[in-house]
């Protein structure tokens, strides 16, 4: 099931009828969220993905029907996909010579675990704000 007023799937989508696991989601016994895949593909949070105007009127072929066990599941593995966190988000492709000095770079161990240390803060944010 949805918990959500036509009203306000319209926002997410115009076209939410067209949103993958619409069908299932309408049916299916269980709650349904709409989750962002550019959530994941960009590393974004629900507000970021505000921020960026990449959150509502969006093309259904960015939308997915979750349950709230499958949300959670998809987000985990975003965490521990190796280019989650890395920024893809710049609003244009790297050039093939930024990606090679990212590549080259080589991170301080200081440098890593600040890193980790901060990205499994975002994730306890993430938890209750992300859809
Ligand atoms: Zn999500």
């Amino acid at each position: 099931m949805i918990r959500k007023s036509e009203k306000s799937l319209r926002r997410y989508c115009q076209r939410y009828t067209e949103i993958e696991n619409y069908e299932q989601a309408l049916k299916g016994p269980e709650s349904y969220v709409i989750h962002h895949k550019k959530g994941i593909e960009l590393n974004l949070s629900k507000v970021e993905l505000k921020k960026a105007g990449l959150y509502w009127h969006r093309d259904p072929s960015e939308l997915i029907f979750l349950t709230k066990k499958e949300h959670r599941q998809i987000h985990t593995i975003g965490e521990r996909n190796p280019s989650y966190g890395k920024g893809t988000f710049s609003g244009h492709k790297h050039s093939e010579e930024t990606i090679k000095k990212m590549k080259s770079h080589k991170k301080s161990e200081e440098t890593k675990r600040k890193m980790s240390e901060s990205r499994k803060k975002r994730w306890e944010n993430k938890k209750c704000q992300t859809e």
